[in-house]
């Protein structure tokens, strides 16, 4: 039970969701509310970075199930001290895409998330994305108008940077460096006439590319293939990559994990007992036939396993992990209770049953793991009518 569940419902999970849960469910917050792809998002962006670093923290996470956000923020500077968003983002996702923190000079890495199904990852698949991109504009060859045709900006001197002062009170100033107006930060000016026609002085132009993706087998969820060079480019500055983010999207038979496949597999209590036969369609259309063999009884939540029917190895795809089956045995709702005594034939005996002559008889009542003590208490001393209605199925059931 945790105590509250703002951090959960910010990251659109359930409190008992698993690392990797909250691990997608972040990287898909956050590369959908990143500043740069939603500039207005900032504080939404800021609130799902600090969710996630507690929630992904098992000490944190725990202080927070137990005492909530209050707890949290009173820890100080062990709990209660978030990172910056932006360097816990990149931290999470390698670095490499904003430029701005960077040494060297390089254009902005485009980053495309790509839905992939649980089969391409499987038999590997090739898919062809269009994106927009800055280029350098052929035209002027990225100067942005005719040769010699350049000056310096003169309201910021070429600075590209003016600073403005102020007035925030009563003889109080403040002095605000800001990007230029007028040369929008590069320093320069082209006059109109001498602009270049096809990208109007800017230098770059915007041009679809369509890019073939190489989805390789055994690849996995969240997984990088990065187009290098491929990003946007700018004048003077390396261009930057483009990246693309796998996305798996759920399968409705097989849960991927690691190398492995894990699948329910449904059956009745008559297969359970009496042995079966059931087909698997495996991710490459084939059909695998598994058998239990008579006499051989399968229990409820059991697990076995293919070896070598799992998720083909990454770099390495003629090795496989392992399919594994979780048997889900289906109990009947009721039987007749005309073949209780042949039924009993069949199965192992009951154990003998000692009731002492002064036990109390009490009643069994479907079990709620949500409901609470108090409110249990609460609504027994109400709704003892609804007891006694129970008693008399339970206790035929006891002393048959
Ligand atoms: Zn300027
Ligand atoms: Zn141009």
């Amino acid at each position: 039970m945790v105590k509250e569940t703002g951090y959960y419902d910010l990251l659109g999970v359930k409190p008992n969701a698993t690392p990797d849960e909250l691990k997608k469910a972040y990287r898909k917050l956050a590369l959908k509310y990143h500043p740069d792809k939603n500039p207005n998002e900032g504080e939404k962006f800021k609130a799902i970075s600090q969710a996630y670093e507690v929630l992904s923290d098992p000490d944190k996470r725990s202080i927070y199930d137990e005492g909530g956000e209050a707890a949290i923020k009173k820890g100080g500077a062990d709990t209660g001290d978030f990172r910056n968003p932006m360097d816990f983002f990149e931290k999470f996702f390698g670095g490499g895409f904003t430029s701005g923190r960077r040494r060297e000079r390089r254009g902005k890495d485009v980053v495309h998330q790509m839905s992939v199904q649980l089969e391409e990852l499987y038999n590997g698949a090739t898919r062809k994305l269009a994106l927009q991109k800055n280029v350098i504009c052929d035209k002027c060859e990225g100067r942005g108008g005719r040769k010699g045709a350049i000056e310096k900006c003169m309201q910021c001197n070429g600075a590209g940077l003016e600073s403005r002062i102020q007035q925030i009170g009563p003889g109080l100033v403040q002095h605000i460096e800001q990007v230029c107006r007028k040369c929008a930060g590069s320093g320069e000016m082209i006059s109109e006439k001498d602009r270049c026609k096809q990208c109007n002085g800017r230098k770059t132009v915007r041009e679809r590319k369509v890019l073939e993706v190489h989805i390789e087998k055994g690849m996995r969820d969240g997984q990088k293939i990065v187009f290098s060079g491929e990003g946007d480019h700018e004048p003077d500055s390396q261009p930057g990559d483009i990246i693309i983010l796998l996305d798996e999207k759920e399968h409705q038979t097989f849960v991927h994990a690691g190398t492995d496949l894990m699948m329910k597999m449904p059956i009745q209590l008559v297969e359970a007992l009496c042995g079966f036969s059931r087909v698997i369609k495996t991710l490459d259309d084939r059909d695998l036939v598994i058998t239990s063999p008579p006499g051989e009884v399968i229990k409820h939540e059991m697990t076995k396993c293919i070896m070598d029917e799992g998720m083909p190895l990454y770099k390495n795809p003629l090795e496989k992990g392992r399919l594994i089956i979780q048997f889900e045995v289906i109990f009947p709702e009721s039987i007749p209770v005309s073949i209780i005594p042949a039924l009993e034939q069949c199965l192992p005996p009951r154990p003998e049953v000692t009731i002492p002559i002064d036990a109390e008889q009490v009643t069994l009542s479907e079990f709620d793991p949500k409901q609470r003590r108090d409110q249990h208490h609460h609504r027994m001393a109400y709704e003892e009518d609804d007891r006694y209605e129970d008693g008399p199925r339970v206790q035929q059931c006891s002393s048959s």
